[in-house]
């Protein structure tokens, strides 16, 4: 079945958390590179990356600014706007609080966020609602993420199409299944999803 929607994980798929990981860490008092690090080995052994405030002894920092325009990778919005125009519909669902949601919003047909829709991933509610959003059948929607375990099973449990973006730290640690796709950069999506 030809896709004829894709739908864009948030955090280290068009946004960089560079910044937004900086900002909690000064939040806490922590040095960055402590942080980062820890992240990272939780990353490596499986973990969820909320427990590295309990791993560093400090109260979880209030702030959770929205992520910036500035904080988009270079090749998300002309990569929604290359979608666009080839006539797919094209969304955003990730896990984020609810007010994430108006950085993207102009630029996709659809946006939802665990904070609102009250599904978190990878659970098959998440991935459901998603279907449901873009009033498509699951194996017409393509999903692209960089998490093997939160973005990659779930959305090919699912019946999607799966697409690994190799960046931020998770996607340089876990490996996709063999047959799904890694991409680089957004750039290559439109190729993919055009078969
Ligand atoms: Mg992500």
């Amino acid at each position: 079945m030809a896709v004829k929607a894709v739908v864009f994980d948030v955090g280290e798929t068009l946004v960089d958390e560079t910044r937004s990981w900086e900002r909690l860490a000064d939040a806490a008092g922590v040095p960055r590179f402590t942080l980062m690090g820890v992240l990272g080995g939780l990353a490596a052994r499986g973990e969820a990356h909320s427990d590295v405030w309990r791993i560093l002894g400090v109260d979880a920092p209030e702030t959770d600014l929205a992520p910036g325009h500035s904080e988009l990778y270079d090749d998300a919005l002309p990569t929604l706007a290359a979608l666009h125009a080839a006539g797919l519909r094209v969304g955003v669902a990730g896990n984020m609080p609810a007010a994430f949601e108006e950085l993207l919003r102009p630029h996709v047909d659809a946006i939802g966020s665990s904070g609102r829709w009250g599904v978190t991933k990878p659970s098959a509610e998440f991935f459901a609602r998603i279907a449901e959003e873009m009033d498509a059948a699951p194996a017409e929607i393509a999903y692209v993420g960089d998490r093997v375990d939160n973005d990659i099973l779930p959305a090919l449990a699912a019946g999607m199409m799966a697409i690994h973006v190799r960046r931020g730290p998770w996607a340089h640690l876990h490996e996709p299944p063999e047959d799904v796709p890694a991409v680089r950069s957004l750039d290559e999506v439109l190729e993919l999803v055009r078969g």
